[in-house]
């Protein structure tokens, strides 16, 4: 493992850098050295790896080339069809969105619980319709979702639910882990995300027909294991028995991947440490600061957010937001109520006032650095500059 090389105040800490071992070096390039680039044996180990890591056997998982594409698999999988009606959160990134969208489906919002951010099961019960055919729980910044409510709903009007994990690798709630509640778990390794290889993505599903159906419709809808096509096992002629699509993983990326799974737990560690450090130094300031986990419950620690409400702060979020990145440190929102986007406006009649919670935290939230990569002085330089920016003391 490398040792951190922790960014000089002058240079640009970049959020959401992950962290990159020689581990993954030298297996990317015994990829490149044995030119075998595409979906092959690295693949299949970075899947057995996953489900072990996940506690399922590996005929559950199915690796694909993002988790927008994983999202998109699953709600073709789960049967879910135009003019169906899937429930989901307005505080997530736009593809758990894009993914309903692209089933033919219409996602229909359930605003969030003011202090996790997650959907509110209770919003959830007052938007189920006779045309309801799932649920999207977004476990977000890696706090497990109220899952018990969610999955009485589910079971008491014969839902699909398929959990974005996209934040929630780690996460756990009463010993039972992100991903494997629902029928479909879907999770990402983007750049930013706990476990990265650079686009990537991974389906797990609870009954192995499914799985089956995502894993074909991943890969052009050709019968299973066309991938050992050119191998030396002999010929093998696949069949093309859907219209699928062009979303399977390749080795370059799984070798990624595989080094940075044997890490996840010490780097989620580390983020552990960094968050508990944040929440510490921050808790005299006049901001909101984000929930901790409950007890019996795993965060995934992918995000620290802040909020800052202008009346309170006296700086305005984008104002703060302005100052942290003059001061050469990164820094997100995660995110905009997805109800304030115009497209979807336009096409589903959404106004981001009917979720006053998403819509609220939506201006107020911004994620500051929680990559494993930060050094203990990058952390004290994001502290100090917090504090400077939100005290008016000029800071440094
Ligand atoms: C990153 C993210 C996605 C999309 O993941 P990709 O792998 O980039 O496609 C979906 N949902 C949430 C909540 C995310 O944060």
């Amino acid at each position: 493992m490398p040792e951190p090389d922790s960014a000089s105040e002058d240079q640009f800490l970049v959020f959401g850098q992950p962290q990159i071992g020689q581990d993954e070096i030298d297996e990317v390039v015994d990829s490149l050295r044995k030119a075998w680039l595409g979906t092959g044996p690295k693949v299949s180990r970075f899947e057995t790896e996953f489900a072990r890591y996940k506690g399922i056997d590996s005929a559950h998982v199915a690796a694909v080339n993002s988790c927008t594409a994983a999202l998109h698999i699953s709600m073709l999988a789960a049967g879910i069809k135009p003019g169906d009606e899937v429930v989901t959160t307005p505080m997530t990134f736009c593809a758990t969105v894009n993914a309903i969208a692209h089933a033919g489906a219409t996602p229909v919002l359930a605003d969030i619980d003011p202090v996790t951010m997650n959907i509110d099961p209770a919003q959830i019960a007052q938007r189920i319709t006779p045309r309801t055919r799932g649920i999207v729980p977004v476990h977000f910044a890696g706090l497990p979702c109220d899952m018990g409510s969610i999955m009485s709903a589910a079971d008491a009007h014969g839902l699909r639910v398929i959990e974005d994990c996209a934040h929630a690798i780690e996460t756990e709630l009463d010993g039972v882990k992100a991903g494997t509640f629902g029928d479909f778990g879907c999770f990402s390794f983007y750049a930013t995300k706990n476990v990265t290889t650079g686009e990537g993505g991974m389906i797990l599903a609870k009954d192995t027909d499914d799985i089956e159906r995502a894993k074909m419709l991943s890969l052009h809808g050709m019968t299973k294991d066309a991938w050992k096509r050119f191998s030396d096992a002999g010929h093998i002629h696949y069949f093309v028995v859907e219209c699928g699509f062009k979303y399977n993983m390749m080795d370059l990326q799984a070798a990624i991947g595989i080094h940075q799974l044997a890490r996840v737990e010490q780097s989620w560690n580390r983020r552990r440490e960094i968050w508990g450090r944040y929440q510490e130094a921050f808790a005299d300031l006049p901001v909101t600061l984000p929930a901790e986990p409950k007890a019996g419950s795993r965060h995934g620690y992918h995000l620290y957010t802040l909020q800052i409400d202008q009346k309170r702060t006296g700086i305005s979020r984008d104002a703060f937001l302005d100052a942290m990145i003059k001061r050469r440190i990164g820094v997100g929102v995660h995110y905009l109520s997805i109800a304030k986007h115009p497209y979807y406006q336009q096409r589903f009649g959404w106004r981001a006032e009917d979720y006053p919670n998403a819509w609220k935290i939506g201006q107020e939230t911004v994620s500051v650095p929680l990559s494993p990569k930060l050094s203990d002085e990058d952390v004290e330089r994001v502290t100090r500059n917090v504090r400077g920016i939100l005290r008016h003391d000029g800071g440094s």
